[in-house]
């Protein structure tokens, strides 16, 4: 190995360990904040949902990237209490959202460690029994890494549904499930990767496994969400192919908890919430005004 070589793996060892100090600082103090995307139910523009994006800013004003320091907090025995800090932000935030509308839901990142112990599950259920929240308000996104015990999946899964969580499978085609495995997993919910979403109109070899994703899903009876969906070509697409939920920078990016909540109000402005949502009934104007979020989406 050459001289410059080592230097370099030295330097980015030694960034990652200076790196997991801080963040063992930053979980004593509690740093974390977290952002909301909206996810929008296609048939009716509504917001019925969103996606709880962890977002670290630091004292000097700037902001670290969570897939920067999500990896190292895994390495290095963090993401527990990450998960804690998490669920606990999570129901302040939005508890009073959620509260007022049964038919909105949270989504919250779960890590692998946490699906192979089911750890965190008690700690959500005490979080929960303190709030108004309801558990199917909560669903809970897990990557196909998570999978890779098996059993121990299935154990933590079949107990979060028992609680009445939904579970959805994250990144859907970036991993290596088998579809044997999916089918032995009680799921609810497939999120299908930006990736293939962005391939629409794009990217023949990508976007000709598109429908073949979408076919399966429907054929394991799972509710999709479709992530990073950035244009009106894309959303057509989708909803044409019976994808039922969308996120992505073509409704808003991550918004901080009071963006959201009005991002939220000004997307389901004129629709009734006690109304079924089937009825195919057109949103507010708000779902297509573009959100930017005042710090790093
Ligand atoms: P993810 O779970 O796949 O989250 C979606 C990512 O795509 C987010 O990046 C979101 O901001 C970004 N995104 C959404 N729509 C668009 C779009 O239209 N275009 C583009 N280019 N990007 C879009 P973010 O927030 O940087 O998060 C990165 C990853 O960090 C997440 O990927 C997730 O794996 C991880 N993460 C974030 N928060 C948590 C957490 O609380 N716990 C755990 N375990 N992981 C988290
Ligand atoms: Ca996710
Ligand atoms: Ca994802």
């Amino acid at each position: 190995m050459s001289g410059v070589l080592i230097a370099i793996i030295g330097w980015v060892s030694r960034q990652r360990l200076s790196l997991a100090g801080e963040l063992g600082v930053g979980i004593k103090k509690r740093e974390f904040v977290v952002h909301y995307q909206p996810i929008i139910e296609l048939s009716t523009g509504r917001c019925v949902g969103a996606e709880a994006l962890l977002r670290w800013p630091r004292p000097d004003g700037s902001w670290v990237r969570p897939d920067l320091f999500i990896p190292v907090a895994e390495q290095h025995n963090l993401i527990a209490q990450i998960t804690d800090i998490m669920i606990d932000r999570v129901i302040d935030d939005t508890q009073q959202l959620l509260s007022g509308d049964a038919g909105m839901h949270i989504a919250i990142n779960i890590s692998s460690s946490d699906i192979e112990s089911g750890r965190f599950l008690p700690v959500l259920e005490e979080k929960l029994s303190l709030s108004n929240v309801r558990p199917q308000q909560i669903w809970l996104e897990a990557t196909e890494r998570g999978f890779m015990n098996a059993d121990a999946a299935r154990r933590t899964i079949r107990a979060a549904r028992e609680a009445g969580h939904q579970i959805a499978i994250d990144d859907f085609g970036t991993g290596y499930s088998s579809l044997s495995l999916l089918e032995t997993l009680p799921l609810n919910v497939l999120k299908i990767d930006r990736s293939f979403v962005n391939a629409i109109g794009h990217d023949a070899a990508l976007s000709v496994v598109t429908p073949h994703i979408i076919a399966m899903a429907h054929g394991l009876g799972l509710s999709i969400v479709a992530e990073g969906v950035e244009t009106k070509e894309q959303e057509d697409y989708l909803r044409g192919a019976g994808v039922q939920y969308a996120q992505g920078w073509h409704y808003a990016k991550a918004l901080p908890v009071k963006e959201f909540v009005e991002f939220y109000m000004g997307c389901n402005a004129g629709c009734d919430a006690a109304e079924p949502r089937e009825t195919g009934k057109p949103a507010g104007a708000g779902c297509r005004l573009s959100f930017e979020a005042s710090s790093p989406a």
